[in-house]
């Protein structure tokens, strides 16, 4: 099949075909992401304060907080992706090798 896509930027939504459709959204709390993750962010809460941008911009959710505050990370889903690392504002957070957290 070949699509004519000259237009393609004045589509309307509807004109799209269907791409991957997850039946079963939210299951990814069920999938072990931080499986595969080669790098850790290691928090450091003395530096921390509790600004939470390290929240919003964490693509796994995996900066756990209680209370409004930040207690610490969820390494069965974080991926290594140093997001957090690199957005905190008092380099509370540090990307360390795998293996020397797990040594
Ligand atoms: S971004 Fe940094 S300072 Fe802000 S809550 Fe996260 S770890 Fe703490
Ligand atoms: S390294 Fe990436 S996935 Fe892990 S807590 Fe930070 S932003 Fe989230």
């Amino acid at each position: 099949m070949k699509w004519d896509i000259d237009d393609v930027q004045k589509w309307p939504w509807h004109k799209h075909p269907p791409g991957l459709v997850n039946p079963d959204t939210g299951n990814s709390v069920q999938f072990n992401t931080g499986s595969w993750r080669s790098r850790r962010p290691a928090l450091d809460l003395d530096k921390c304060s509790q600004c939470l941008v390290c929240y919003i911009y964490c693509p796994e959710t995996s900066i756990q907080v209680q209370d409004r505050k930040v207690t610490g990370i969820d390494y069965d889903h974080c991926k290594g992706c140093g997001i957090c690392a690199e957005e905190c504002p008092r380099q509370a957070i540090a990307l360390e090798d795998e293996a020397v957290q797990a040594g």
